[in-house]
């Protein structure tokens, strides 16, 4: 059964992806989402081959790693979850910027199995109405431990925000802060507040119960409830709690019923006092699909976002997580995460993640010339895609040549050695093949591309003033 031949998928190919969705699923659940994120988000199914389940990786990296430390577990989850199975094959494949992109992992965050929790009321807590059963334990996840505001690193973009959190969570329901309304990007610390807000209050008031969840949860649990007709207890429950949190609103957007159900719970707490947190990914007057009242009443507290990130904050929440890290994470490593993955605060620690876990792993210090080897994946994800055009006009203009100089054959030093610096340039800073490079130069041959880089490298390395020429080119691309 081949895969890719076809433009239909097989008839299970469905069944086939639910399956692997599960597998997912169980293993997030398994090893807890940090090392998921780190180590098994990026697996892709490649599709089943007989017995074998085929699953691709980025780089060999990735796929040794995942193939040392849970290959057996993976292979059991996939004999047990899919009918006919009994070994997975792990490959090597490349991935676009496309096949990763943001809403593939946005979905996979909104979406994972027992993410929402349910801080437990604590015991002295009052006990709920007769008509209700106490809190039910698959609802009881814990706080990640790590989200809390010690952690947080505060900057302009997310001041604000973490201003706002503080104060309610030092004074919860307080006029003006209710509901607290937090909206930003993905990875750019909405659920990390949301969490240090609970932690705090359960610290300085145990007796509040403190409900989290994200908004999908709030709807699965719903929907279960209507199906089971017990709306009731999924009301009376809810309505129980001091404290209600949901994360990720935007997932209620164009559910009808959840929504309703959302809002009257939502106006029956905020009537009895309690405090509500929302996060979303947009402020509410630009979530679209939400009816107006509800708009209103989101509206109705404080709205904070977090803000893009600066450098400056990607550093300082660098310098403060390789602080933790128990390796020694060189500064200018650090600057150039920082450069590099300017989008989201996930990323940039997850590839921090992975550079310590290979030094610790190989037990090699961590230096400039790691950082491509270990992180090529996510940085040609966060690629500033500079083009080879840009090179080519970028380099004309500083050794002061015509831009067609590029493309012609004229072989005099004084065009040929800039042409072969753009040839070089474009092979570091794009991820083109040597031949695609060729092409652009004129139709010329990847082996005068490969001797192009050869001579800059060998160039560089015994002259300092041409390396720092070429270096300083290098850093005005990239900017
Ligand atoms: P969101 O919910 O907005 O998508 P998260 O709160 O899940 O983002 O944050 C993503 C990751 O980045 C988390 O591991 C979080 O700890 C980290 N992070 C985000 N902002 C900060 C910050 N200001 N300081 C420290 N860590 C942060
Ligand atoms: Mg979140």
């Amino acid at each position: 059964m081949d895969q890719d031949s076809g433009e239909l998928p097989p008839p299970n190919a469905g069944k086939t992806a639910a399956s692997w969705a599960r597998v997912r699923a169980r293993l997030r659940q398994e090893v807890g989402d940090v090392e998921y994120r780190n180590w098994l988000r990026q697996m892709t199914l490649g599709g089943v081959d007989g017995e074998a389940v085929l699953i691709s990786l980025p780089t060999r990296f990735l796929r040794d790693w995942v193939r040392d430390h849970y290959g057996d577990r993976l292979r059991l989850m996939c004999q047990a979850e899919m009918a006919g199975i009994r070994t997975v094959e792990l490959r090597v494949q490349a991935v676009g910027v496309a096949a990763r992109a943001p809403v593939e992992s946005e979905a996979e965050d909104a979406a994972p199995l027992g993410e929402s929790l349910m801080v437990a009321p604590a015991p002295a807590a009052p006990p709920m109405t007769a008509a209700s059963e106490p809190v039910r334990n698959d609802w009881l996840v814990p706080l990640d431990q790590r989200f809390t505001f010690d952690t947080f690193v505060v900057g302009k973009p997310n001041e604000f925000a973490h201003a706002c959190a503080r104060r309610v969570a030092e004074s919860p329901a307080q006029a003006g802060f209710n509901p607290l309304f937090l909206y930003g990007g993905v990875g750019l610390g909405k659920t990390h507040l949301m969490h240090s807000i609970a932690w705090s209050l359960r610290e300085q008031e145990p007796d509040l119960s403190v409900a989290y969840m994200s908004a999908e949860k709030f709807m699965y649990r719903f929907i279960a409830a209507l199906r089971s007709h017990n709306t009731m207890e999924f009301k009376t429950q809810l309505r129980s709690v001091h404290v209600l949190m949901v994360d990720d609103l935007q997932f209620l957007i164009g559910k009808d019923n959840t929504q309703e159900e959302f809002f009257h719970t939502f106006n029956a707490l905020i009537d009895a006092g309690k405090q509500i947190i929302i996060s979303a990914d947009k402020a509410p007057n630009d979530l679209s699909g939400i009816e107006d009242r509800l708009r209103t009443r989101l509206s109705g507290g404080i709205v904070a976002d977090l803000h893009a990130t600066t450098y400056e904050l990607r550093l300082s929440i660098l310098q403060a997580k390789a602080h933790n890290s128990g390796v020694e994470v060189p500064a200018r490593v650090q600057e150039l995460l920082a450069r590099k993955i300017a989008s989201n605060v996930r990323d940039l620690e997850g590839a921090l993640n992975r550079l310590v876990a290979h030094a610790k792993l190989f037990g090699r210090p961590i230096t400039l010339d790691t950082v491509p080897e270990v992180l090529s994946d996510i940085l040609r994800a966060h690629d500033k895609r500079l083009s080879i055009d840009d090179i080519q006009r970028k380099v004309a203009e500083h050794y002061n040549i015509r831009l067609t100089e590029m493309a012609s054959a004229r072989r005099a030093r004084a065009v040929a050695r800039p042409r072969q610096v753009a040839m070089y340039l474009a092979k570091q800073l794009t991820s083109r093949s040597l031949p695609e490079i060729g092409r652009r130069f004129g139709n010329r041959d990847h082996t005068t591309v490969l001797h192009a880089v050869n001579k800059i490298t060998e160039l560089m390395a015994g002259d300092p003033s041409f390396a720092e020429d070429v270096t300083l080119l290098r850093k005005m691309l990239e900017m």
